[in-house]
């Protein structure tokens, strides 16, 4: 996986050259590579990453629909922007974040002629208005996000909110001759596809053959069954507001993102992301808009994280495997194991959510945790008996390498798995370390965790203290029965929750650390 294009030597052909600007900066490339790398799915290739203005990123993320709560798999495209960020800003770039939240005009089905409106219909489903259920289920977002540890972004802006900025894009495709009004008195407003060029550009979708996979009872009031609305009218609709169409309009779902994206980043992106079905045809949309309205390219970098699967197929109701990140909790899983199963797998190769899944990574964790106790515990050698500096450096080298190409997270968390195992198997049966070089390790964890943010314990529910109670007192029952089989077992059982045992005058004590 990313490997595509690694063809350094171009710039050497370079060399005979006259040094011209663009020579110069070649030149400086080939001594030091740009480093990061990503998958555009716009060229379908690997390419270098290069922010528009040097040291700035501006990013946009496609956020949820605030109908229902998010799911694993929403979180899946979710943390992938957190990863994204974080791998960014270890790379000295200020970054720049939004992620809207689509509260108003996304249709059950792709083609809003014949779908409902989401918010109207769980509303309606739940006997609430729309502005309640929008309001508990972003709450319930935020929460999710913020114990999934993702940082917040700048901007978390409704699109409820921007519904002017989205009269403002229309006005100006208007203009332009891209779009058409239509409809009992010209109240409905469409995209006019074929007045792009580019359309289909990001999916690959061509404007002649979507013609010929149209639906038949195609909706008369467009030009073209691929034409889009930017704006509905709708006595009807709960969710409406008044402009020079009519008195009550609603949006069409693709103009929110291209007018939060303008508002708060201006008419061009570094990065857009978004999950893999976003491509056609929300975010095909979102470019013909953009670009029409604008006449400067929309997005620079587009990334698309594939679907997350549940026991190996789509999620759904009737299955009952569409899991929040409470069912995740409900059984016995922190949410940072949670995070870590979503992140680790590389963005754009299928990852299948299962709860041996769940297991996995709940053991890798605790493999790490173990670790950490280990470290911060272990009385210091007095002499080096491992080549730390030798196998951090290497590592250092490997997990940046790694996540530089295209967020490789895989063969990152490999890379640190490895140290890991390095250091517990080079010291022979124990570990034996030096001061410094514990430090050293405990620093590049520190590194690891500033990306992948797993390290650090959920704090303790009274079960789960009451349980610790239990095993502690259970170990010194073995103790002193001289049963140190069974003693060392709850050991590692203590150190993978962070707990390290403690004899003191007052008699046996547990803490984390
Ligand atoms: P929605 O709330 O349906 O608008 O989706 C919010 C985000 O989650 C979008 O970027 C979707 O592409 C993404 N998404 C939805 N389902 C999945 C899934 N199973 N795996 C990965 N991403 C998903
Ligand atoms: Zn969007």
């Amino acid at each position: 996986m990313g490997r595509e294009r690694r063809n350094w030597t171009w710039f050497s052909k370079r060399r005979g050259r006259r040094l011209d600007c663009v020579a110069v900066e070649s030149i400086l490339e080939e001594i030091h590579p740009l480093p990061l790398q990503f998958y555009n799915t716009a060229t379908r290739k690997i390419e270098v990453f290069k922010p528009a203005e040097s040291g700035r990123v501006k990013m946009y993320h496609c956020g949820p629909t605030v109908y229902r709560r998010p799911h694993v798999g929403n979180y899946r495209a979710f943390l992938f922007a957190d990863l994204l960020r974080r791998v960014l800003e270890r790379r000295g770039l200020r970054v720049t974040q939004v992620m809207n939240l689509t509260d108003v005009g996304h249709f059950t089905q792709e083609d809003e002629d014949h779908g409902e409106d989401r918010m109207e219909m769980e509303a309606r489903n739940r006997g609430l208005d729309p502005w309640q259920v929008a309001r508990e289920i972003t709450n319930m977002f935020e929460g999710d996000m913020k114990r999934l540890r993702a940082k917040p972004p700048e901007h978390r802006p409704r699109a409820s909110d921007h519904i002017a900025e989205m009269l403002e894009i229309i006005e100006l495709l208007l203009k332009r001759g891209a779009a058409y009004r239509s409809g009992p008195e010209n109240a409905n407003i469409y995209y006019e596809v074929s007045r792009f060029e580019n359309y289909g550009g990001l999916s690959g979708n061509r404007v002649d053959a979507l013609e010929a996979g149209a639906r038949i009872d195609i909706n008369p009031e467009k030009k073209h069954p691929a034409d889009f609305a930017l704006w509905k009218s709708d006595s009807k609709h709960i969710m409406k507001w008044k402009s020079r169409f009519g008195e009550h309009g609603f949006p069409g779902w693709h103009i929110e993102c291209s007018a939060m994206a303008r508002k708060y980043l201006g008419d061009t992106l570094d990065i857009h992301t978004g999950g893999e079905d976003l491509i056609f045809p929300h975010h095909e949309c979102e470019i013909a808009q953009s670009e029409a309205a604008t006449g400067k390219p929309f997005v620079n970098y587009w990334m698309h994280v594939k679907f997350l699967q549940v026991d190996g197929g789509k999620m759904s109701k009737s299955l009952g495997n569409v899991y929040s990140v409470d069912d995740v909790v409900a059984r016995g899983f922190e949410p940072r194991h949670l995070r870590f199963l979503l992140q680790r797998a590389h963005y754009r190769t299928p990852l299948n959510f299962t709860w041996d899944s769940m297991r996995d990574a709940k053991g890798a964790i605790e493999r790490l945790d173990a670790f950490v106790v280990d470290l911060k515990t272990l009385r210091p050698a007095a002499a080096a008996a491992v080549a730390v500096d030798e196998m951090l450096q290497k590592t250092r080298a490997a997990f940046d390498a790694a996540l530089d190409d295209d967020m490789n997270a895989a063969e990152a968390t490999a890379a640190v798995f490895g140290l890991l195992n390095n250091v517990r198997t080079a010291g022979g049966a124990s570990l034996k370390l030096t001061k410094e070089q514990i430090e050293l390790i405990l620093a590049f964890l520190g590194e690891f965790d500033a990306i992948f943010d797993v390290l650090t314990p959920e704090e303790l529910a009274p079960e789960e203290r009451a349980e610790i109670d239990r095993l502690v007192a259970e170990r010194q029952t073995a103790r002193q029965n001289r049963d140190f089989a069974r003693s060392d077992e709850i050991r590692t059982k203590l150190a993978a929750r962070r707990v390290v045992v403690e004899d003191t005058k007052e008699g046996v004590r547990w803490r984390r650390v």
